[in-house]
């Protein structure tokens, strides 16, 4: 059985103050659940050190060990300071700094080189689901943004759709599980079966406890990634608990 994993991606936001909302995000999760957080590189350090049953991870890495690179930093950075887990080619990343599947393949063996888990992000614009390409979108990124060696361990994939981050529409349950069903079966065929069917599967866009519960009920939904969600445990706690 896949544990469940619910993943808060803190994107640009929170600085020391906020470590108080990580705290009271822990101990919530149940026997087969995992929690992690993805806070600004900023913090990683100190909530690694001060987290208690919660991972923590980075939102991006460089796809090298170190170099002349100003202002990136390396998987083995991040894995220094307290980081499992790092989440790669979320569609801002290939937005607003031109990330194509290739840079996110380089990345994804970084990470796993520096003993990160990989969490890789993939995910349709509007106008390709209405082009109705979502399908050949989705395998087009899990073909190119996975490099070969994935296992349930080392590999987390979140399906994002674009239109969905940030603005409050969601897919219907049908929507979701197709593309999952769709993202289980590739995984399964490039992979074997048994690393197809451990690797977790998440969905991330506008989830919040209210629709969380029927959104884990899809299959193949092993949890989710969530943004604005989960900045607050107020709000992040409950979704937790829909898992659980
Ligand atoms: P929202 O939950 O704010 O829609 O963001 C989703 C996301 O991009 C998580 O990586």
């Amino acid at each position: 059985m896949r544990r469940k994993l619910a993943a808060g991606n803190w994107k640009m936001n929170g600085t020391r103050a906020s470590l108080s909302e990580m705290a009271a995000m822990e101990g919530i999760a149940g026997d087969a659940t995992d929690v992690l957080i993805c806070p600004p590189a900023t913090l990683i350090r100190e909530a690694a050190s001060a987290a208690k049953g919660v991972s923590i991870g980075g939102q991006d890495c460089h796809a090298e060990a170190s170099g002349a690179h100003t202002g990136d930093l390396s998987a083995a950075m991040l894995a220094d300071a307290g980081a499992s887990h790092v989440i790669l080619g979320h569609s801002e990343r290939r937005a607003d700094h031109d990330e194509h599947n290739e840079h996110v393949r380089a990345k994804c063996r970084a990470a796993w080189e520096a003993g990160l888990v990989a969490v890789v992000c993939v995910g349709e614009t509007l106008d390709q689901r209405e082009a109705q390409n979502t399908l050949d979108i989705i395998g087009g990124q899990l073909a190119g943004s996975i490099p070969d060696g994935a296992t349930g361990l080392n590999l987390v994939v979140a399906y994002e759709p674009v239109w969905s981050i940030g603005t409050g529409k969601v897919p219907t349950v049908d929507q979701i599980g197709d593309v999952h069903d769709f993202m289980r079966a590739r995984l399964e065929r490039r992979f074997g079966a048994g690393v197809g069917r451990s690797v977790r599967l998440l969905y991330g866009g506008s989830v919040k406890a209210s629709n969380a519960a029927e959104i884990f009920a899809v299959s193949n939904v092993d949890g989710a990634l969530v943004g604005g969600a989960s900045l607050k445990a107020a709000d992040f706690v409950p979704i937790i608990e829909a898992l659980n």
